[in-house]
Protein backbone atom coordinates (compact mmCIF):
# COMPACT_ATOMS: atom_id res chain seq x y z
CA UNK A 1 0.00 0.00 0.00
CA UNK A 2 0.89 3.46 -0.70
CA UNK A 3 0.93 5.86 1.85
CA UNK A 4 1.19 10.10 0.80
CA UNK A 5 2.33 10.82 4.33
CA UNK A 6 3.08 10.28 7.57
CA UNK A 7 -0.69 11.49 8.58
CA UNK A 8 -1.86 8.76 6.32
CA UNK A 9 0.29 5.74 7.63
CA UNK A 10 -0.63 6.49 11.29
CA UNK A 11 -4.43 6.84 10.52
CA UNK A 12 -5.01 3.37 8.50
CA UNK A 13 -2.65 1.72 10.44
CA UNK A 14 -2.98 2.09 13.94
CA UNK A 15 -5.00 4.18 16.18
CA UNK A 16 -3.53 7.23 18.65
CA UNK A 17 -4.63 6.44 22.06
CA UNK A 18 -3.64 8.50 24.92
CA UNK A 19 -1.01 10.51 23.00
CA UNK A 20 0.55 7.12 22.05
CA UNK A 21 0.36 5.27 18.24
CA UNK A 22 -0.38 2.02 18.50
CA UNK A 23 -0.75 -0.33 15.22
CA UNK A 24 -3.79 -1.88 14.52
CA UNK A 25 -4.50 -5.54 14.90
CA UNK A 26 -5.95 -6.05 11.52
CA UNK A 27 -2.78 -4.02 9.83
CA UNK A 28 -0.40 -6.45 10.75
CA UNK A 29 -1.87 -9.50 9.95
CA UNK A 30 -2.56 -7.76 6.76
CA UNK A 31 1.21 -8.73 6.08
CA UNK A 32 0.60 -12.47 5.76
CA UNK A 33 0.00 -13.69 2.19
CA UNK A 34 -3.26 -14.73 1.39
CA UNK A 35 -2.97 -17.19 -1.98
CA UNK A 36 -6.50 -17.98 -2.27
CA UNK A 37 -6.68 -13.96 -2.95
CA UNK A 38 -4.79 -14.74 -6.28
CA UNK A 39 -7.69 -17.04 -7.25
CA UNK A 40 -10.27 -14.17 -6.50
CA UNK A 41 -8.79 -11.71 -8.20
CA UNK A 42 -7.79 -14.08 -11.32
CA UNK A 43 -11.76 -14.84 -11.63
CA UNK A 44 -12.60 -11.09 -11.98
CA UNK A 45 -13.48 -8.90 -14.86
CA UNK A 46 -10.18 -6.83 -13.66
CA UNK A 47 -8.53 -5.84 -11.13
CA UNK A 48 -11.23 -2.90 -10.45
CA UNK A 49 -14.20 -5.38 -10.81
CA UNK A 50 -12.65 -7.16 -8.08
CA UNK A 51 -11.79 -3.93 -5.51
CA UNK A 52 -15.33 -3.33 -6.08
CA UNK A 53 -16.71 -6.51 -5.13
CA UNK A 54 -14.46 -6.40 -1.86
CA UNK A 55 -15.69 -3.07 -1.03
CA UNK A 56 -19.19 -4.22 -1.15
CA UNK A 57 -18.82 -7.22 0.01
CA UNK A 58 -16.96 -5.48 3.37
CA UNK A 59 -19.71 -3.51 3.80
CA UNK A 60 -22.38 -6.30 3.72
CA UNK A 61 -19.71 -7.68 5.98
CA UNK A 62 -20.18 -4.39 8.60
CA UNK A 63 -23.57 -4.44 8.00
CA UNK A 64 -24.06 -8.18 8.95
CA UNK A 65 -21.10 -7.41 12.49
CA UNK A 66 -23.82 -4.16 13.13
CA UNK A 67 -26.69 -5.68 13.07
CA UNK A 68 -25.79 -8.89 15.14
CA UNK A 69 -24.06 -6.92 17.43
CA UNK A 70 -27.71 -4.62 18.14
CA UNK A 71 -29.63 -7.95 18.52
CA UNK A 72 -26.56 -9.07 21.34
CA UNK A 73 -27.37 -5.50 22.56
CA UNK A 74 -31.19 -6.07 23.04
CA UNK A 75 -31.74 -3.16 20.76
CA UNK A 76 -34.91 -3.05 18.54
CA UNK A 77 -33.41 -2.73 14.91
CA UNK A 78 -35.15 -3.02 11.29
CA UNK A 79 -33.00 -6.09 9.78
CA UNK A 80 -32.11 -5.12 6.28
CA UNK A 81 -33.74 -7.20 3.70
CA UNK A 82 -30.37 -8.50 2.35
CA UNK A 83 -29.35 -9.76 5.11
CA UNK A 84 -31.81 -11.48 6.38
CA UNK A 85 -31.38 -14.80 6.19
CA UNK A 86 -27.63 -14.63 8.21
CA UNK A 87 -29.21 -12.69 11.05
CA UNK A 88 -32.25 -15.66 11.45
CA UNK A 89 -29.77 -18.13 11.48
CA UNK A 90 -27.85 -15.77 14.66
CA UNK A 91 -31.51 -15.31 16.27
CA UNK A 92 -31.48 -19.40 16.41
CA UNK A 93 -27.85 -19.76 17.88
CA UNK A 94 -29.04 -16.81 20.45
CA UNK A 95 -32.08 -18.70 21.56
CA UNK A 96 -30.29 -22.20 21.86
CA UNK A 97 -27.30 -21.08 23.50
CA UNK A 98 -26.96 -18.49 26.60
CA UNK A 99 -25.40 -15.53 25.43
CA UNK A 100 -24.13 -13.04 27.58
CA UNK A 101 -22.41 -10.29 26.32
CA UNK A 102 -20.05 -8.49 28.77
CA UNK A 103 -18.40 -5.89 26.05
CA UNK A 104 -18.76 -4.78 22.46
CA UNK A 105 -16.27 -3.41 20.05
CA UNK A 106 -13.94 -2.59 22.93
CA UNK A 107 -10.77 -1.30 22.14
CA UNK A 108 -8.17 -3.38 23.83
CA UNK A 109 -4.25 -2.47 23.82
CA UNK A 110 -1.09 -4.29 24.68
CA UNK A 111 1.49 -1.81 25.78
CA UNK A 112 4.00 -4.62 26.70
CA UNK A 113 3.63 -6.05 22.75
CA UNK A 114 2.82 -2.36 21.26
CA UNK A 115 -0.91 -3.02 19.29
CA UNK A 116 -3.81 -2.26 19.42
CA UNK A 117 -6.97 -3.30 18.40
CA UNK A 118 -11.50 -3.66 18.41
CA UNK A 119 -13.16 -6.96 19.92
CA UNK A 120 -16.30 -7.74 17.89
CA UNK A 121 -17.70 -9.30 21.78
CA UNK A 122 -16.45 -10.16 25.25
CA UNK A 123 -19.32 -12.32 26.67
CA UNK A 124 -19.76 -15.12 28.34
CA UNK A 125 -20.89 -18.35 26.20
CA UNK A 126 -22.80 -21.09 28.03
CA UNK A 127 -21.17 -19.88 31.29
CA UNK A 128 -17.20 -19.65 29.71
CA UNK A 129 -15.81 -15.95 28.91
CA UNK A 130 -13.78 -15.91 26.04
CA UNK A 131 -13.61 -13.18 22.94
CA UNK A 132 -15.95 -14.09 20.34
CA UNK A 133 -15.22 -12.88 16.70
CA UNK A 134 -17.63 -12.74 14.08
CA UNK A 135 -16.50 -13.84 10.49
CA UNK A 136 -19.05 -13.55 7.31
CA UNK A 137 -16.82 -15.44 4.99
CA UNK A 138 -17.42 -18.85 3.38
CA UNK A 139 -15.17 -20.69 5.88
CA UNK A 140 -12.96 -20.62 9.13
CA UNK A 141 -9.30 -19.81 8.53
CA UNK A 142 -6.49 -20.46 10.10
CA UNK A 143 -5.65 -16.94 10.30
CA UNK A 144 -8.83 -16.06 12.82
CA UNK A 145 -6.54 -18.06 15.11
CA UNK A 146 -3.89 -15.18 14.62
CA UNK A 147 -5.58 -11.67 15.35
CA UNK A 148 -8.21 -13.55 18.54
CA UNK A 149 -4.86 -14.57 20.29
CA UNK A 150 -3.49 -10.91 19.93
CA UNK A 151 -6.61 -9.70 21.78
CA UNK A 152 -6.68 -12.63 24.19
CA UNK A 153 -3.27 -11.46 25.19
CA UNK A 154 -4.04 -7.92 25.51
CA UNK A 155 -7.03 -8.24 27.56
CA UNK A 156 -4.94 -10.92 29.74
CA UNK A 157 -2.08 -8.15 30.02
CA UNK A 158 -4.71 -6.08 31.76
CA UNK A 159 -5.90 -8.66 33.93
CA UNK A 160 -8.58 -10.49 32.26
CA UNK A 161 -8.67 -14.17 33.72
CA UNK A 162 -7.42 -16.69 30.96
CA UNK A 163 -9.82 -16.14 27.82
CA UNK A 164 -11.55 -18.73 25.36
CA UNK A 165 -11.53 -17.49 21.60
CA UNK A 166 -14.39 -18.40 19.24
CA UNK A 167 -15.15 -17.77 16.23
CA UNK A 168 -18.70 -17.22 14.90
CA UNK A 169 -19.41 -17.72 11.39
CA UNK A 170 -22.35 -16.06 9.95
CA UNK A 171 -23.13 -16.39 6.07
CA UNK A 172 -26.10 -17.51 3.89
CA UNK A 173 -26.61 -19.26 0.24
CA UNK A 174 -28.83 -20.90 -1.46
CA UNK A 175 -28.69 -24.85 -2.21
CA UNK A 176 -29.78 -26.35 -5.50
CA UNK A 177 -32.32 -28.67 -5.12
CA UNK A 178 -31.16 -31.49 -6.99
CA UNK A 179 -27.34 -31.62 -5.88
CA UNK A 180 -25.78 -30.58 -3.07
CA UNK A 181 -24.15 -27.41 -4.73
CA UNK A 182 -24.62 -23.87 -3.00
CA UNK A 183 -24.52 -20.14 -4.35
CA UNK A 184 -23.16 -17.29 -3.09
CA UNK A 185 -23.45 -13.72 -3.51
CA UNK A 186 -21.08 -11.23 -1.73
CA UNK A 187 -20.80 -7.97 -3.09
CA UNK A 188 -22.71 -8.59 -6.49
CA UNK A 189 -20.35 -11.22 -7.09
CA UNK A 190 -21.67 -14.62 -7.58
CA UNK A 191 -20.38 -18.28 -6.33
CA UNK A 192 -21.05 -21.67 -6.97
CA UNK A 193 -19.21 -24.18 -4.91
CA UNK A 194 -19.31 -27.80 -4.39
CA UNK A 195 -22.70 -30.07 -6.16
CA UNK A 196 -22.35 -31.40 -9.73
CA UNK A 197 -20.48 -30.37 -12.64
CA UNK A 198 -23.14 -31.20 -15.19
CA UNK A 199 -26.48 -30.23 -12.64
CA UNK A 200 -28.74 -27.65 -14.28
CA UNK A 201 -29.21 -26.04 -10.78
CA UNK A 202 -32.65 -25.23 -9.13
CA UNK A 203 -31.79 -22.93 -6.91
CA UNK A 204 -33.99 -22.89 -3.25
CA UNK A 205 -34.34 -20.01 -1.22
CA UNK A 206 -31.62 -18.16 0.52
CA UNK A 207 -30.74 -19.99 3.88
CA UNK A 208 -28.85 -18.71 6.91
CA UNK A 209 -25.92 -20.36 8.09
CA UNK A 210 -24.11 -20.12 11.46
CA UNK A 211 -20.76 -22.17 12.75
CA UNK A 212 -19.08 -21.64 16.35
CA UNK A 213 -15.84 -23.00 16.30
CA UNK A 214 -13.77 -23.03 19.45
CA UNK A 215 -10.03 -22.34 18.71
CA UNK A 216 -7.42 -23.98 20.21
CA UNK A 217 -3.39 -23.48 20.27
CA UNK A 218 -3.39 -20.24 21.24
CA UNK A 219 0.48 -20.30 22.21
CA UNK A 220 1.36 -21.20 18.76
CA UNK A 221 -1.18 -18.31 17.80
CA UNK A 222 0.27 -15.67 19.81
CA UNK A 223 3.77 -16.50 18.40
CA UNK A 224 2.57 -16.36 14.65
CA UNK A 225 1.26 -13.21 15.21
CA UNK A 226 4.54 -11.47 16.94
CA UNK A 227 6.04 -13.01 13.92
CA UNK A 228 3.52 -11.17 11.54
CA UNK A 229 4.58 -7.93 13.69
CA UNK A 230 8.00 -8.13 13.24
CA UNK A 231 7.83 -8.60 9.42
CA UNK A 232 5.52 -5.83 9.94
CA UNK A 233 7.54 -3.65 11.12
CA UNK A 234 10.37 -4.42 9.13
CA UNK A 235 8.05 -3.70 5.85
CA UNK A 236 7.14 0.10 7.23
CA UNK A 237 10.41 0.41 9.24
CA UNK A 238 10.43 3.76 7.07
CA UNK A 239 7.55 5.50 9.01
CA UNK A 240 7.87 3.62 11.90
CA UNK A 241 11.42 5.77 12.33
CA UNK A 242 9.72 8.80 12.28
CA UNK A 243 7.11 7.33 15.02
CA UNK A 244 9.79 6.42 16.95
CA UNK A 245 12.10 9.77 17.44
ZN1 LIG B 1 -27.36 -28.61 -8.72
Amino acid sequence: MFYQDLKHFKSTSGYEIDGIWYPRVTSIISIKAKPALYKFYADQVNFAAGEKVKTLSAEEGTLLHETVEAILGGKDIVIPENIKPAVKAFTDFKNQNEVIPHQMETRIISKNHWYAGTIDVLAELNGRLGVLDIKTSYAIYRDYGIQTAAYVEALQESGTPPLVRWILRIDQAKQCLRCPAKLREKGGNIKIRGGKQDCQHVWGPTMGEIELRELEGFNDDMKAFLACKHLWEWEHKYWLDKIKL
